[in-house]
């Protein structure tokens, strides 16, 4: 056994090495290392959820954004982004179809559109709430107040997607305007938990500046935080942003970052992302065999898609969602997983029974 098996074997039996030996695991873990960690890390899944993969449905509503986040192609500064919002009817539309397809989560993802004031979205949660009362309702709409949180709360959501994007100020204030801090997102991530939301952060892999210390502080951020869901992708350039000529990260750390991150928080909710997705073809099945078990396909109406563009060569932006959707089901099942058609809420139990 290698030094960096060992230390993968500490992180699953709940011995998280600290920071300066998970950064060098990071740093030097090998091909055969990264297998080693991935075989553990599905068994681990499969141990918890079965061969099962949640579907999750995302819908893009909104591509205003009053941020500037140097990373995202819908920052407000990019003038050349085609401003898009959908309606009430619209979103609705989508769940409709989503639900006969066989979806039992809606994900409302969007910039931070002023438009979409509490009451507006209170009032969309409510509507979703009211017509599909089987089905969970998440939000990822960014930093609010807990005020606003709690309406939303109230109104019917069940869950929130804030990715922290690094546990580093330092590293967070290279990839942000300073009037974004790392400070506020932790304090909404806070909120979001305390209020009862299935809550879930994560970062990009091989963001500009970020080092193997900053994975390594984000895996001590995350286990501390123990939240209920983890998104991890890589970091993709944009060509309408700062970091238009930024390297890309690589499928293969992001691989082995999922399944450290399945190791260290077993039963958290874990997507293979459409990043993954985008730099590799195949990239998401790989994630589920690194030890993911969400999929969060696109079902926004297909005018749209094409224009929720938080990266180059995104994936399915010219699909009708039946197709993005069947592609990916026969895709999992070719791997031997099976595409679930349940909430796939968060197991708060440790003991596994069955
Ligand atoms: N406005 C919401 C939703 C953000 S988009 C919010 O603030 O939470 C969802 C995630 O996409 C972001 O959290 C970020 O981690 C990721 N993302 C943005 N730009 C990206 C890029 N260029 N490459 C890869 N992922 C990106």
């Amino acid at each position: 056994m290698t030094q960096n098996q060992s230390r993968i074997l500490a992180v699953k039996e709940g011995q998280t090495p600290p920071l300066a030996e998970l950064a060098a695991l990071i740093r030097t873990y090998t091909p055969e290392d990264r297998e080693f960690a991935a075989s553990l890390a599905r068994e681990t899944a499969v141990k918890r959820f079965g061969k099962k993969i949640y579907f999750r449905g995302l819908i893009e509503f909104t591509n205003y954004c009053k941020n500037d986040c140097l990373y995202c192609g819908i920052r407000r500064s990019n003038r050349n982004a085609v401003r898009y919002r959908l309606g009430l009817d619209e979103i609705l539309t989508c769940c409709r179809w989503g639900e006969q397809a066989g979806f039992r989560t809606f994900v409302l993802q969007g910039g931070e559109d002023p438009y979409f004031t509490d009451e507006r979205v209170a009032e969309i949660v409510s509507a979703i709430r009211r017509e599909f009362p089987d089905c969970a309702i998440t939000l990822s709409i960014g930093e609010k107040s807990r005020e606003s949180y709690q309406r939303f709360f109230d109104a019917g959501a069940d869950r929130y997607l804030l990715r922290h994007e690094t546990a580093s100020p330092a590293h967070y204030a290279r990839l942000h305007p300073p009037e974004l801090t790392l400070e506020n997102r932790v304090r909404c991530l806070k909120d979001l938990i305390s209020i009862g939301y299935q809550t879930g952060c994560g970062m990009m892999v091989g963001s500009p500046f970020q080092t193997a210390e900053n994975l390594a502080e984000d895996l001590l951020f995350m286990k501390d935080l123990n939240p209920q869901m983890i998104g991890i992708g890589p970091f993709l350039p944009h060509h309408g942003t700062p970091f238009r000529d930024q390297k890309p990260g690589t499928l293969e750390d992001t691989l082995f970052l999922l399944s450290i991150v399945r190791l260290m928080l077993p039963k958290v909710l874990l997507p293979a992302t459409t990043a993954l997705g985008t730099i590799r073809p195949g990239g998401r099945e790989l994630g589920i065999l690194a030890g993911a078990n969400v999929v969060m396909p696109n079902i926004s109406p297909a005018d749209v898609r094409k224009n929720y563009l938080l990266y180059d060569r995104k994936i399915g932006t010219a699909d009708a969602p039946a197709d993005s959707y069947s592609a990916l089901r026969e895709a999992i099942r070719s791997i031997g997983y099976e595409p679930a058609n349940e909430r796939g809420d968060y197991q708060w139990e440790d003991d596994i029974h069955d």
